[in-house]
């Protein structure tokens, strides 16, 4: 049983109007994820068509994986959908993909990030961004390729990460072959998902608003899964969602020095 709501939001490219279903029963935090992850997209798109009418052009392309070198981060419950999704793939897929991450693993503690990242993905309170910066340059810096990437294309692309989802570009293509020294241009993003959940699984919690490392996420996700078991209501769950995107909506009209707007409406159909 679901229950059908129409939401609306005002984002700084537009106003975002959409419907969505959620179980009415109590649900697990792994089960908003694809329709947060959806919002996000929808988001992105209105800022695509925004970019687009202002004459630019969205440069990513299908087998162009040159920004998965760098470090993905995940929120909570993105870890716990994707150890679902992985316990759930083919086997020989799945060795596959856990040979890749345990190379990687190798990898990161020879050079000694592996540590710096299991801090981050464990600590007790927010991580600033100054002691973030520089994990991100060290392993950006290895060039080391998503344990998810298969030839050059996303192995889990129906599930990929929001933070995958929300980095594109409107610069040369070419540029993104060093994100870092080259004057590559994003397209704005009106609003993180993987923020967004990470704050709801927060207050959910009363934990920080926690964000993990692609590379570590499975295993984080095996260390917590007590937590991934606790369920609330569907219909609360989506308001947690809708109460985050407005902080940060709220946030991105200010930063472009623009009136705040009205506040999300959901309406049940
Ligand atoms: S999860 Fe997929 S899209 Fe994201 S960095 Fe890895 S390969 Fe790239």
């Amino acid at each position: 049983m679901t229950e059908r709501f129409e939401v609306a939001l005002n984002m700084p490219a537009g106003r975002l109007t959409t419907v969505i279903d959620v179980p009415t029963g109590f649900i697990p935090i792994n089960a908003i994820v694809p329709v947060t992850r959806r919002l996000g997209e929808e988001a992105a798109e209105l800022e695509v068509q925004h970019a687009i009418e202002a004459g630019l052009a969205i440069s990513c392309r299908k087998g162009c994986a040159a920004c998965c070198r760098m470090l993905v981060p995940l929120s909570v419950p993105e870890a716990f959908a994707l150890r679902e999704c992985v316990e759930q793939l083919p086997a020989d897929r799945r060795t596959l993909l856990l040979n890749r991450l345990s190379e990687t693993k190798d990898r990161l503690k020879h050079e000694g990030l592996w540590e710096r990242l299991t801090d981050v993905a464990e600590a007790s309170s927010p991580v600033p961004d100054e002691e973030l910066d520089p994990i991100n340059r060290a392993y950006y810096a290895l060039r080391i390729p998503c344990p998810y990437l298969d030839n050059e294309l996303c192995s889990i692309y129906e599930i990929r990460p929001a933070a995958c989802r929300e980095l594109l570009v409107t610069s040369p293509a070419e540029l993104c072959q060093d994100l870092v020294q080259n004057p590559v241009i994003p397209l704005p993003v009106s609003m993180r998902v993987s923020s967004v959940m990470a704050l709801v699984w927060g207050t959910l919690t009363s934990s920080p608003p926690r964000l993990i490392p692609l590379p570590m996420a499975l295993e984080w996700a095996e260390r917590h899964e007590e937590e991934a078991r606790m369920t609330w209501p569907g219909s609360s769950l989506l308001d947690q969602v809708l109460d985050k995107m407005w902080r940060f909506l709220s946030q991105e009209f200010t930063n472009r020095g623009w009136t705040v707007g009205k506040e999300p409406e959901k309406e049940k159909l």
